[in-house]
């Protein structure tokens, strides 16, 4: 029977050496939107042996055109992103484990969601993770590569704990709201999404395989629709990084309390409470019927009540849309959730 990596085998950079340290390896990819999905997508073809998907989100129908590995009956099952790709990358490699997490990456579950993985591939729409991922990766001495794409044009960089700057030394402080543009605020071309996550799987491809010296060790920037693909020196300067120099993990500590935010394009604002608890939709499907609409599957309940619509998951998280005001959204949850 063919060698189902056959073509990788043939290849010098890869080779049956390589291919086994593949199959060996595990990566973690933290967000599953359009960049995770691409990422996921080529992790599972190229056999990696443990893929853990970890995503807060369900499908909508403006996610088709960049999100590879969805499609429209994802949207009517009303599944999370997580345990789609889960199912459709299980059709495609059933070689290898694949773990679908339906969960936000947060202070308190990060560093039980990324401990013992290899690497962690950034597929987030957000700076706030990038920093939590950066703090957990650097205090566990996990390598993991950030990449980020908005518009035409993205980049990536490989960041190994203890060798290259970290994200807090080439980034500095968080950006405020509103420094930067988002996806929402111009858009993004899938075709830029799928070469800057090639870039970071190939770059997380030579982790995995031992291939540290290989490594580009450079930021490296593309836009594909102007032609521009730039390379940048990141060198540890002087200064003190208070994370890879001091250690201290400010966004790893941040651990109390409920937390809000604004979702990238979707005129919505996620609640996660500060304990995760179970809540049995059952019983909250009960509860809020005759408040509006109520429907649920094994994921996750839905709660339409004009001009909102909620989506709850198993741990007490909640999504609402229809508001992009964080104390609103508040009100509202525990007007009608209350977990
Ligand atoms: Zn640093």
């Amino acid at each position: 029977m063919t060698n189902r990596y056959f073509k990788q085998l043939l290849l010098a950079e890869i080779g049956e050496e390589g291919q086994k340290r593949l199959n060996g390896a595990s990566a973690v990819v933290a967000g599953c939107g359009a960049l995770g999905t691409v990422i996921a997508n080529s992790l599972v073809r190229s056999g990696v042996g443990k893929v853990t998907i970890v995503d807060r989100d369900f499908i909508e129908l403006d996610n088709l055109p960049r999100q590879v590995l969805f499609d429209e009956d994802d949207i009517r099952r009303g599944l999370p992103k997580a345990i789609a790709a889960a199912e459709k990358l299980r059709l495609i490699n059933s070689e290898i484990t694949i773990e679908p997490v339906v969960a936000d990456l947060t202070a308190e579950n990060i560093e039980q969601i990324i401990k013992g993985t290899d690497i962690v591939l950034d597929g987030t729409d957000n700076f706030e993770t990038r920093f939590l991922i950066n703090d957990a990766c650097v205090k566990l001495g996990i390598p993991w590569i950030y990449a980020g794409v908005v518009a035409t044009y993205g980049m990536s960089f490989a960041i190994i704990p203890g060798k290259t700057p970290c994200l807090q030394c080439f980034i500095g402080e968080l950006p405020g709201p509103g420094d930067s543009p988002t996806c929402d605020t111009v858009g993004v071309l899938g075709t830029a999404v799928n070469m800057v996550a090639s870039v970071e799987v190939t770059e997380g491809l030579k982790i995995l395989m031992g291939k540290q010296d290989s490594l580009i060790n450079k930021l490296i920037y593309i836009d594909v629709w102007y032609g521009t693909w730039k390379v940048f020196e990141l060198k540890k300067d002087s200064k003190r990084c208070p994370v890879c120099d001091d250690r201290q993990f400010a966004f790893l500590e941040q651990k109390k309390g409920t937390r809000l935010s604004s979702l990238c394009g979707q005129n919505a604002v996620q609640i996660s409470p500060p304990v995760s608890t179970s809540v049995y939709f059952h019983d909250l499907a009960s509860r809020l019927r005759p408040h509006g609409e109520v429907s649920y599957n094994d994921y996750m309940l839905k709660f339409t009540i004009k001009p909102y619509e909620f989506t709850v998951f198993h741990d007490g998280r909640t999504i609402i849309k229809g508001t992009t005001d964080e104390s609103e959204a508040k009100i509202l949850f525990s007007k009608y959730i209350g977990v």
